[in-house]
């Protein structure tokens, strides 16, 4: 991706003073997670009867957290199968070269961590997270991924139902990470979203908050994005991008 626009992107990524990074879906895919939301997302089909978003809602997990704790066997529980791609891995080292401050995602895989970024705002939870809906005591993923793998459903020793910090339909936000986003996206001068296609609420509007607080906004996704006519730099491919900043980094250009 030797272009010009990727040398004028990288120009004002390298003399950008705060970078903030906004990453969806498609970042995820390219480590072979299936994508939630997409055309043939995990959402667009019901799992054994039951819709996915009912499966994922607050009414559900408390009525019969079995249902949940069967169908995340597949979709959360399993992280140790993947690794981080080329993106994950360049984000942690432009963070280690102090060149972003991090990154907010909306990926609930835990795979920016894997990859070494230190800095992750997680909006739409984590499962490296869990507590007891009883007694709010507090559980990692790894104390809680055999069980599930099991196929049980993960207790508390005072008898409570433990659930992931994930963002369940019916819970809002953590509005502690959506301040420490929206914060971010104001004072940054430049703004790159990574496989997201901006569609999902409160979260898209994080780059848009950027835009209007004056930062440039740099968008790559593959398909069209609803804030692509705002954004100064646009690409499509996302390996080839993160390719061409991992070459860029391992010629020690930094300017
Ligand atoms: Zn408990």
């Amino acid at each position: 991706m030797a272009d010009e626009h990727f040398e004028s992107f990288w120009k004002a990524l390298t003399s950008a003073k705060d970078v903030a990074v906004f990453t969806g879906a498609g970042v995820s895919t390219l480590s072979g997670i299936k994508d939630f939301r997409g055309k043939d997302g995990v959402y667009s089909k019901p799992w054994q009867g039951y819709n996915v978003e009912d499966i994922l809602s607050i009414p559900m997990f408390k009525k019969d957290p079995a249902i949940f704790y069967a169908w995340a066997r597949e979709f959360c529980y399993c992280l140790d199968r993947f690794s981080p791609c080329i993106v994950h891995t360049v984000l942690a080292k432009l963070e280690e070269k102090g060149m972003i401050g991090g990154v907010m995602t909306q990926n609930i895989d835990i795979l920016h961590q894997k990859a070494g970024s230190k800095r992750v705002l997680e909006v739409h939870g984590s499962p490296s997270c869990h507590h007891c809906l009883k007694c709010r005591k507090t559980f990692g993923y790894d104390d809680i991924a055999p069980t599930v793998m099991r196929g049980d459903v993960p207790k508390c020793e005072c008898g409570g139902v433990i659930k992931p910090d994930i963002i369940f339909y019916g819970e809002s936000l953590d509005s502690d990470t959506l301040e420490a986003c929206f914060d971010w996206a104001q004072k940054c001068d430049l703004m790159l979203v990574l496989g997201s296609s901006l569609t999902v609420q409160p979260a898209a509007s994080i780059p848009l908050c950027a835009w209007q607080s004056g930062a440039k906004v740099a968008i790559v996704n593959a398909q069209p994005t609803p804030l692509d006519s705002l954004a100064a730099f646009h690409f499509d491919d996302l390996k080839s991008f993160a390719e061409a900043i991992e070459l860029k980094l391992s010629l020690g250009d930094p300017s």
